[in-house]
């Protein structure tokens, strides 16, 4: 994103919706950091500037392309198909049927809210599950972008990159939930961000949820989430 100095008026208006905190005043005219823009788009689409001034780039090239894959909701990755940070399965595992008794879908929710992340941090997260046994969602971005899914490392022409927030989704045996609980614990003492983890668990015939008896055992205090979402999915 730029913003075209010929038309600022330096109001400071859009100052505060940047959740990267990229804008600033120079000279009585915004201007952004660029290393600290995550291409997310939000300046411009809250349409908060009376004059118009924000710029998008045309087409960011490749690797600075991923922050705005990441960032902003608009976007499509065009190797996986799918707009913004994950897939659509995690949420409609009635449809879709990904995560069966006995495993447990982990969604890694990294950046959110407002502060941000970039591949360095989020490959950290991701090399502390690997040495679990996660096994990585391969239609997601993150996947995506390792070297080597079973050891979670993310190729290096990336690792600078910053984005809003991304999520890593993987699919954990029951008898290592808690193995890849406690992981991400240790390594959210060790990482310059923060994240919330997600477990996603199939419910049994009677309605009870596995994943609520094992959760109690290990001492994790949980709240739980039915979500819905009318017209997504796949029959
Ligand atoms: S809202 Fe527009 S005119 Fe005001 S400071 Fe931002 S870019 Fe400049
Ligand atoms: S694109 Fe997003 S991060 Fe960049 S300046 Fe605009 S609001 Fe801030």
């Amino acid at each position: 994103m730029r913003i075209d100095p010929s038309r600022c008026t330096g109001c400071r208006l859009c100052v505060q919706y940047c959740p990267a905190r990229a804008i600033f005043i120079e000279d009585k005219k915004a201007t952004i950091d660029e290393s600290k823009c995550f291409e997310c788009a939000l300046c411009r689409r809250v349409g908060v500037c009376k004059v118009e001034a924000f710029v998008p780039a045309e087409e960011l090239p490749w690797p600075r392309s991923i922050r705005s894959i990441l960032s902003d909701p608009l976007t499509t990755f065009r190797e996986t198909g799918v707009s913004g940070r994950g897939t659509e399965e995690m949420k409609t595992n009635d449809v879709t049927q990904r995560y069966g008794l006995g495993e447990y879908g982990l969604a890694v929710d990294v950046g959110r809210p407002n502060v941000g992340t970039s591949f360095r941090e989020i490959e950290r997260i991701c090399v502390a599950l690997a040495k679990v046994g996660v096994k990585f969602e391969e239609k997601n971005p993150v996947t995506f972008l390792m070297t080597d899914a079973s050891k979670g490392t993310i190729r290096d022409d990336v690792k600078g990159e910053v984005v809003a927030s991304a999520v890593i989704e993987s699919k954990v045996p029951e008898g290592k939930l808690l193995e890849a609980l406690d992981a991400l614990k240790q390594v959210a003492r060790e990482v310059d961000t923060v994240f919330s983890v997600g477990v996603i668990s199939r419910c049994r015939e009677d309605g009870t949820i596995p994943a609520l008896e094992l959760l109690s055992e290990g001492g994790w205090q949980v709240s739980t989430r039915g979500k819905t979402n009318v017209g997504l999915g796949r029959a």
